[in-house]
């Protein structure tokens, strides 16, 4: 019986990129697997795809899962899902990121290749950090934000829970006695340059970054 096995939920795309990195950890293919609901597809890049029951039936001592898929709300679905069976989560980290000083990381993290995590810094559970993107002095990251490639997220900055940002866009600085803050919900267009805060569920797009509405779109083609 192996003593640990582990799970990469998500049998898409971004399953594919992080199952690799999971290797570190596990140090052999044999005790990995994709777990998805979608069962059309039974083998992904060589690693057998399962239901989540048909993954607890696997007998071992320990179960490990993280959840790679990008939309959030479905992110912490199943990873309350693959709690409440006892399941516990993994952190997976490339192997050339690099983490500064008092970097506090919580649970179900993915740091893809190339993201850069300075220092002073807290990280809520189930981030993801795309490949390339940064985090730098001072930032607090909510639960289940996920940052596409390249987010450049840059000093004095609150992003609250479930906050989407996407390929290339920048996150002017904050002051230390008053932080940018991208509110809870709110979704990032790619290459968006934000110089102030967002409120919570608002849309942003552009460079500097207004909300995305029919008229704002008129006028800034
Ligand atoms: N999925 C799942 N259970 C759910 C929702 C999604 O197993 O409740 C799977 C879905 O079948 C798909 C993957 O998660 O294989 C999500 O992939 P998608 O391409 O939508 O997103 P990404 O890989 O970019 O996160």
């Amino acid at each position: 019986m192996p003593k640990v096995i582990y799970g990469i939920y998500g049998a898409s795309g971004l399953g594919k990129e992080v199952m690799p990195l999971l290797r570190g950890v596990s140090k052999s293919k044999e005790n990995c697997y994709f777990i998805d609901d979608n069962q059309e597809l039974k083998i992904l890049n060589g690693y057998k795809v399962l239901t989540l029951r048909e993954f607890l039936k696997i007998k071992s001592e320990e179960y490990y899962v993280c959840v790679a898929i990008a939309n959030s709300k479905i992110r912490k679905k199943l990873t309350l899902k693959c709690l409440d069976n006892g399941i516990k989560l993994l952190n997976i980290k490339a192997d050339n990121i690099i983490v500064l000083d008092e970097v506090e990381i919580d649970e179900g993290v993915i740091l893809s290749p190339f993201v850069t995590l300075t220092s002073n810094i807290t990280i809520g559970k189930s981030f993801h950090a795309n490949i390339y993107s940064y985090v730098a002095h001072d930032c607090v990251i909510g639960d289940y934000v996920t940052f596409a490639p390249a987010v450049k997220c840059n000093g004095n900055i609150v992003v609250e829970d479930h906050v989407y940002i996407g390929t290339g866009a920048i996150i002017k600085q904050g002051k230390p006695t008053k932080p940018l803050i991208i509110g809870e919900g709110a979704t990032i267009a790619a290459g968006a340059v934000v110089t102030k805060s967002v409120p919570a569920g608002m849309t942003v797009f552009g460079n500097p970054a207004i909300e995305l509405t029919k008229e704002n779109l008129k006028r800034r083609k």
